[in-house]
C-alpha cells in the first residue's frame, strides 16, 4: 500500500495478531508509505552474516528526540498524518538493528534549543546511552553555535566525555555554517581531531505548519558547507543524507574536497536520485555511507529496499554498508 504525502515516517502500534505494519515516510523526500509487511531480501547483502554493517545516521527512539528536542516541529508531521510518535527502549532498537546485521551505530545529539525553544537531547545522556552499550552506540554530542557556551561545550564532549564527533542541523539549529561567527568553532573541532556530521537537504520537520514554524531550508545547502571544508582542510565532513534539492552540488563537493563525504540517510533507496547512485557506485565509491535516520526510517525497510532497487557492484555494497564508515569513524 503506498500514499504519496508530504511527512514523516511512523510506526502503528501493533496490530492484535502481533506484527507492526511499518508505516514511513523519510524526512527529506516528501514521500510517505506503508509497507505491510516487509519483506526482507536483504540477508544477501555483504557484511550482514558478519554484522559488520555501519548506520551512520540514528536518532533516539525515545521521548528525549521524539518528543521533547522534537516539539511542535516534529508533531508537524504526526498531526498531518493522523499517527503517533510513539517511542520505544534501546533494547528494542538494539534488537532490531541485530537482526539486520548491523554492528554499530552512530547515535546523534541533538540541540536546536536557541532556535526552536525546545530543550536538547542532551550531550550527557547520549554518553550514557553509548556507555549501556558500547560496542553498538558511536556517541555524537551536539552543540547549539548560537549559544555562547558552544565551544566549551564542545571541547567537554570529547574530552570529559568520550564523544566520537558531533552534529549538526543547521535548518532546525538555524544557522549559516560559513559564517565568520562559527569558525572559531570548527576550528576548535578540528583541533580535537573528531568528525562532524551536517544536515544535507530539505527537512520536512514543521511540515505543512504556517511558515514551516519558521525554519528555513537554505541552511541546508551544500555549498554552505564547502566554505567550511576549504577553511578547515582537517576537519573531516559527512553530510547526511542525499542532498534534495541540491544533489548535484554535494556530488561535486564531495568530489572536490578530500575532506567532505555523504550517507544515503533520509530516503529510502527507491527512491534516491539515480545520479547519486550512478556516483556511489563509481567516482564516490570511497565516500559514500549507509545511514537509515531511525527511528523515522527502520534499518529493514532501508537494507531491503537496497538491496531491491539499487544495482551497486558488489565491491561498492561493501563499501557502502560498512567499509567507508569503518575507515572514516576510525572503527
Ligand atoms: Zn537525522
Amino acid at each position: 500500500m503506498y500514499t504519496y504525502q508530504i511527512g514523516a515516517l511512523w510506526r502503528s502500534p501493533p496490530s492484535p495478531g502481533g506484527s507492526r505494519e511499518v508505516c514511513r515516510a523519510d524526512t527529506t523526500t516528501a514521500v510517505f508509505f506503508c509497507v505491510c509487511p516487509v519483506v526482507s531480501g536483504m540477508s544477501a547483502l555483504p557484511g550482514v552474516e558478519e554484522n559488520r554493517l555501519v548506520d551512520t545516521h540514528a536518532h533516539q527512539p525515545t521521548s528525549e528526540f521524539l518528543h521533547d528536542a522534537g516539539g511542535e516541529m516534529m508533531q508537524d508531521a504526526a498531526d498531518r498524518f493522523g499517527t503517533d510518535l510513539e517511542t520505544w527502549d534501546y533494547e528494542e532498537m538494539y534488537a532490531e538493528y541485530d537482526d539486520c546485521g548491523i554492528g554499530r551505530v552512530v547515535l546523534l545529539g541533538w540541540d536546536a534549543e536557541t532556535n526552536t525553544g525546545n530543550p536538547p537531547v542532551p550531550n550527557d545522556y547520549v554518553a550514557r546511552v553509548r556507555d549501556e552499550y558500547p560496542e553498538f552506540v558511536i556517541g555524537f554530542g551536539s552543540v547549539d553555535p548560537l549559544k555562547d557556551d558552544c565551544v566549551q561545550e564542545a571541547v567537554r564532549c570529547v574530552e570529559e566525555l568520550g564523544l566520537s564527533g558531533f552534529q549538526f542541523q543547521q535548518i532546525a539549529q538555524g544557522f549559516d555554517p560559513s559564517a565568520d561567527r562559527y569558525d572559531y568553532l570548527w576550528s576548535t573541532i578540528e583541533d580535537l581531531g573528531v568528525p562532524v556530521v551536517f544536515h544535507g537537504g530539505n527537512s520536512t520537520l514543521g511540515a505543512c505548519a504556517a511558515g514551516g514554524r519558521g525554519l528555513e531550508i537554505k541552511y541546508g545547502n551544500p555549498m554552505l558547507i564547502d566554505e567550511v571544508a576549504a577553511r578547515h582542510p582537517e576537519l573531516q565532513i559527512l553530510i547526511a543524507h542525499p542532498a534534495f534539492p541540491w544533489e548535484k552540488e554535494q556530488l561535486a563537493i564531495c568530489q572536490q574536497k578530500g575532506n567532505v563525504y555523504m550517507d544515503l540517510s533520509g530516503w529510502i533507496p527507491k527512491y534516491i536520485d539515480d545520479q547519486v547512485l550512478r556516483y556511489a557506485d563509481t567516482l564516490l565509491q570511497d565516500k559514500v555511507m549507509f545511514g537509515t535516520d531511525y527511528p523515522m526510517i527502520d534499518p529493514e525497510t532501508w537494507l531491503d529496499s537496497f538491496e531491491r532497487h539499487t544495482d551497486l557492484s558488489e565491491e561498492s555494497r561493501r563499501k557502502v554498508l560498512y567499509e567507508n564508515a569503518e575507515a572514516f569513524f576510525g572503527l
